[in-house]
């Protein structure tokens, strides 16, 4: 049986703690702002260290919620569902079920969506229980999306600082081809740019290979890599204090979540003339593509054209980093402020 408890957090509209002994999980649900709508966000299952580490990873999470679905001018707010528990000793299927009563409890105030170690396939449990979740068919897979995304603001990156309309001849240096960065890769390759690739799986490289000419590179090395653009598409924090100073690009755009280490590292890329595409402008085309299946009836094409409107946003955190003389990741943070944070969206 779920017990709840509602905790109290400054800055954050509801944060709820759900427990279930017999299930053998704990559960929190942070809402950070719903000022433009519902809170969406994905439902991240991690065998924790402490419940401290659940609390403070739900806390970030809805966080940066918030301000990518402003950003991408999506009429939702941010919040997260994190789950910690032992996926190898709990009966999955009784597992998300439970979460799904978690998630009902909140009324449509949080609308739940897979997310690392939980699958559409969990998503359809999580929908025994509550009609607040995304991700249970007809979106499908958000990487398609989400790898068109960062691609639409590479290209408004490129034409934005260098004028150029196409890609052709460009040197990119991808770090991590799986689903996104993979996809990515043979997009950027079909429009005439030279891939290298990094990737801890030989497999994936293998893959990647067999479809495009791409050269590959040791991981340790891929950002160190001369090229035009750096990409990073695999975990947070490969943009620090220590990798920066060794960047040898002149763009730095990817899929991967939280890129900067520290607010502070993207002051230093601006300082050292490298133009960083904030992560969260460039990598929302997946939940662009599930806000889409809330919306009514799917519909892809319509996904992708909203998806391609990244760049209108790239290309506008650009302009304003330039003539207010900011890091583009403090622009790109005021900009989703002034969007959440104005109105409630009718
Ligand atoms: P994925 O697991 O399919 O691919 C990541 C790849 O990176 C793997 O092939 C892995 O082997 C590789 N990798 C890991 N560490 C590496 C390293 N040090 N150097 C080089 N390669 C390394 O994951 P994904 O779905 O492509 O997601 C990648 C990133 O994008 C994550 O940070 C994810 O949170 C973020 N993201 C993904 C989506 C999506 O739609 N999938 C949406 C938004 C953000």
């Amino acid at each position: 049986m779920n017990r709840y408890q509602t905790l109290t957090v400054d800055g954050y509209e509801e944060v709820v703690r759900c427990d279930n002994r017999e299930a053998g999980f704990a559960a929190w649900i942070a809402i950070h702002n719903t000022n433009r709508g519902p809170a969406l966000g994905g439902c991240r299952v991690w065998n924790y260290g402490s419940d401290e580490e659940a609390f403070f990873d739900v806390l970030r999470l809805s966080r940066g919620m918030t301000y990518k679905n402003s950003l991408a001018h999506l009429p939702l707010g941010g919040g997260k569902c994190v789950v910690r528990v032992d996926l190898g000793r709990v009966d999955r299927a009784h597992l998300f079920e439970s979460v799904g009563e978690f998630v009902d409890t909140l009324g449509g105030r949080y609308i739940t969506a897979e997310d690392v170690n939980s699958t559409v396939e969990d998503m359809a449990h999580v929908q025994r229980s509550t009609a607040h979740v995304a991700t249970v068919g007809a979106s499908g897979n958000p990487s398609p999306f989400t790898a068109y995304g960062v691609y639409c603001a590479i290209k408004a990156g490129i034409l934005y600082t260098r004028g150029r309309k196409n890609l052709s001849g460009l040197r990119v240096a991808i770090q991590g081809v799986g689903e996104t960065g993979g996809r990515l890769a043979r997009l950027l390759a079909s429009a005439g740019c030279n891939v290298v690739a990094a990737d801890l799986s030989q497999e994936r490289l293998d893959r990647l290979r067999s479809q495009v000419d791409a050269q590959v590179i040791g991981p340790a090395d891929v950002h160190r890599c001369r090229c035009d653009i750096f990409s990073p598409c695999a975990m947070g924090g490969t943009l620090n204090h220590k990798t920066i100073p060794e960047l040898r690009c002149a763009l730095v755009a990817g899929s991967a979540n939280n890129q900067l280490l520290n607010p502070s590292d993207g002051h230093l890329l601006d300082r050292l003339g490298i133009v960083y595409i904030p992560d969260y402008a460039a990598n929302a085309g997946g939940v662009i593509n599930i806000s889409c299946e809330i919306d009514g009836e799917y519909d892809g094409e319509r996904a992708r054209i909203r998806t391609a409107r990244i760049g209108e946003t790239v290309t506008e955190i650009l302009h304003r980093s330039v003539a207010t003389r900011l890091p583009t990741s403090v622009v790109a943070d005021a900009m989703a402020e002034e969007l959440f944070k104005l109105e409630k969206v009718a």
